[in-house]
């Protein structure tokens, strides 16, 4: 009950602002121009399936959060890194020094946007696992482009989850993983250019997963997970109606495994996020995404997004939850379809 209201609030908040002209990429569920209108949708369903999932076995993960932090210090080092800037050429370069040794794919491309073609690039860490599939994690690690001339660095935004993965390669280099491959994607302008729209925004994405369609590697992808803005100190995972159940069933698991369970899924929201032209294409896929970045979500996309709103504990609660929902992923003994 207190969350259908607290949701029918969120609606009416999220109508009312529905006329300005901002990048907005997510929004309540069911969020409709009107508050009326809006206030008729049924409330979401908030309960997960139940899965049979395998008995919690073995250590659980433990990621180094000071290491991850000290990536993302050096990520916004750089100053703002918007597609087509000398700063996102040196964080390219700066993830790919990190991933010497291991299997890489860069998936380069041109982005074809409102203010031009950009040169743009996924980068791609391929670990190899026993298990026939692959597991995706990803995270974006360009800037808004908007906020170009200013100071914004999206720590949060960006850097977090982009230093998370190099953390993941670092806990699966030089392991032959007993379950599925797990690939690592850095993939680039995620942002939109001019406002957020299905052609403008989630560039690098988009041009990855056609590509994985035709080549034939969608077919052998059994999850597509996603993180974005979980380095925020106070933490607050979003349920995402984007995402598909079963898989988030499977990340609250492991999150309630660890005991992070309270970090997960208070409120639900829709999120367009790099997880859609996956969930189009039906790969099971979940955004773990904190939407509510300050009070009211605040420092989002403002040149407030700093490390200092940042910490270590959250890098680690939304490490240790991904990688042991894969642990649990490999011990099931069939993945769902979408
Ligand atoms: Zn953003």
């Amino acid at each position: 009950m207190k969350i259908t209201s607290f949701l029918v609030l969120l609606l009416f908040v999220a109508g009312a602002f529905a006329g300005c002209d901002q990048d907005k990429n997510a929004s309540a569920a069911g969020a409709s121009t009107t508050a009326p209108a809006a206030a008729q949708n049924p409330p979401v369903d908030l309960t997960l399936p139940k899965l049979s999932l395998p008995a919690d076995s073995g250590p659980l993960p433990a990621i180094d959060s000071a290491r991850t932090m000290q990536y993302v210090k050096e990520i916004v080092a750089f100053g703002p890194r918007p597609i087509g800037s000398a700063n996102h050429k040196k964080v390219e370069d700066y993830i790919l020094a990190h991933l010497k040794g291991d299997a890489v794919e860069e998936d380069a491309f041109t982005a074809d946007t409102p203010e031009g073609k950009f040169p743009a690039r996924n980068i791609i860490a391929k670990f190899p696992g026993a298990k026939d599939g692959i597991i995706v994690i990803a995270s974006h690690y360009d800037t808004n482009y908007p906020l170009r001339q200013t100071s914004y660095i999206g720590a949060n935004d960006g850097a977090s989850s982009s230093a998370l993965l190099l953390e993941f390669a670092n806990q699966m280099r030089g392991k032959k993983l007993d379950g599925y491959s797990v690939w690592l994607v850095w993939d680039d302008a995620e942002e939109a250019v001019k406002s957020w729209s299905d052609t403008d925004s989630l560039y690098g994405i988009r041009h990855l997963a056609e590509k994985w369609e035709a080549d034939g590697t969608l077919k052998k992808t059994k999850a597509f997970l996603l993180a974005d803005m979980i380095g925020d100190a106070d933490l607050n995972i979003e349920r995402d109606s984007n995402s598909t159940t079963w898989l988030e069933a499977v990340v609250y698991e492991a999150a309630s495994r660890l005991g992070y369970q309270s970090h997960f899924f208070a409120r639900t929201m829709t999120v367009d996020d790099d997880h859609l032209p996956f969930v189009k294409r039906g790969v099971p896929s979940a955004d773990l995404i904190d939407f509510d970045y300050g009070y009211d979500n605040v420092f989002w996309h403002t040149p407030q997004d700093t490390v200092d709103k940042l910490s270590p504990k959250s890098l680690e609660i939304a490490g240790s939850t991904i990688l042991e929902t894969v642990s649990i992923l490999d011990k099931m003994e069939a993945l769902p379809p979408k």
